[in-house]
């Protein structure tokens, strides 16, 4: 006569347990009609389990994307055997406001999923079970490490002052438009500007007035160039600009453009009103250059040209470099 009381016992032991186990579970038939709804699946939906008893998922939860969770149990049940669905792939399959309100970042709670199939009395697969997972805390800490490592990267190829590529970012970019047209036999023309007489700006007006000159410098430039150009602060008050696809006629037009636009620009400081002219020069890439550092030098010996012409002028470079 013991025997079943204890069998009636741990049964009502497992249905508790089930019941406040910290992991939703739901069992669904073959027409996605909810079978079980345990205590968690209570809690995050505010849905009683008598409530939902019966109806179809999709009709409490119509935002349940529907081909991937059919499939998903399609899979399960023809297989016989446990699949699973990771937040990377789903973030929110269940429409769950996030529990933590002192992480507060993330509005959603993010769920693995276990769908297993369950096997009747009478040997029939037609039930599956789905474990439901709360992962919000690795994966906000996962999200947070991602976003933290895409910053740090920018913030290693950027230059603080201006916000253009700083040196190293900028120059690899050029190995590789320089390998492109190698390749391709693409075209390209490189400009290097520098700032005519800083020096005396620095001496005169302070280091401050001089870094908003080269920001006012670097903005123009900025504001000049097609989304295909690439800028970078090459130095103190000297910068460089990748054109692609672009032939020395057209890279004339644009130093000659830039030139005319930062030496009519008007900058404003603390020391009052600023204004200073650039040197350019600009190099196509040709065949007989071996590496990116020789277009490079094609580009600066055209700069020194333009700076010992009289400065304020755009030059071109003149064949190959000399070394
Ligand atoms: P040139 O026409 O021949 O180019 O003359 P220049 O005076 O511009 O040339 P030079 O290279 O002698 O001077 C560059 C100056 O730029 C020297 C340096 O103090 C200043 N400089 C470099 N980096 C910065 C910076 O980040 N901020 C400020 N304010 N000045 C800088
Ligand atoms: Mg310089
Ligand atoms: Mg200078």
């Amino acid at each position: 006569m013991t025997e079943p009381k204890n069998e009636l016992h741990e049964f009502h032991w497992i249905m508790d347990m089930l019941q406040t186990i910290e992991v939703g579970l739901v069992v669904l038939d073959r027409e996605f009609e909810i079978q079980l709804w345990n205590g968690f699946m209570e809690n995050h939906s505010g849905l009683s389990a008598t409530r939902v008893k019966s109806r179809s998922l999709f009709e409490v939860f119509p935002d349940i994307p529907q081909g991937w969770l059919r499939r998903k149990v399609e899979t399960t049940l023809t297989l016989n055997m446990r699949t699973f669905t990771t937040w990377e792939q789903r973030p929110h399959p269940f429409p769950f406001r996030s529990a933590r309100p002192i992480t507060g970042t993330e509005p959603y709670m993010y769920q693995n999923i276990t769908f297993s199939p369950l096997t009747s009395a009478s040997g029939d697969v037609d039930h599956v079970c789905l474990l439901v997972y709360d992962v919000t805390d690795s994966a906000t800490a996962r999200l947070r490490m991602e976003r933290t490592n895409a910053r740090l990267e920018q913030q290693s190829q950027t230059d603080g002052l201006t916000g253009l590529l700083n040196r190293r970012a900028w120059e690899s970019l050029l190995a590789s438009e320089f390998e492109r047209f190698r390749r391709y036999r693409s075209t390209g023309t490189l400009l290097m500007l520098d700032i005519d007489h800083f020096k005396p700006v620095n001496d005169t007006w302070g280091h401050q007035a001089g870094d908003d000159v080269i920001r006012a410098v670097s903005g123009m430039i900025s504001e000049r160039l097609r989304q295909t150009d690439i800028a970078g602060r090459y130095g103190g008050e000297e910068f460089a600009v990748i054109l692609p696809e672009t032939d020395i006629g057209g890279g004339k037009i644009l130093g000659e453009r830039l030139r005319h636009s930062v030496g009519t620009m008007e900058v404003t400081t603390d020391a009052g009103i600023l204004q200073c002219t650039v040197s350019i020069g600009v190099a196509q890439v040709t065949a007989t250059l071996a590496d990116h550092h020789q277009w490079l030098s094609l580009a600066d010996n055209a700069l020194y040209a333009a700076k010992d012409n009289g400065r304020n002028q755009v030059a071109l470079a003149q064949g190959p470099v000399s070394r």
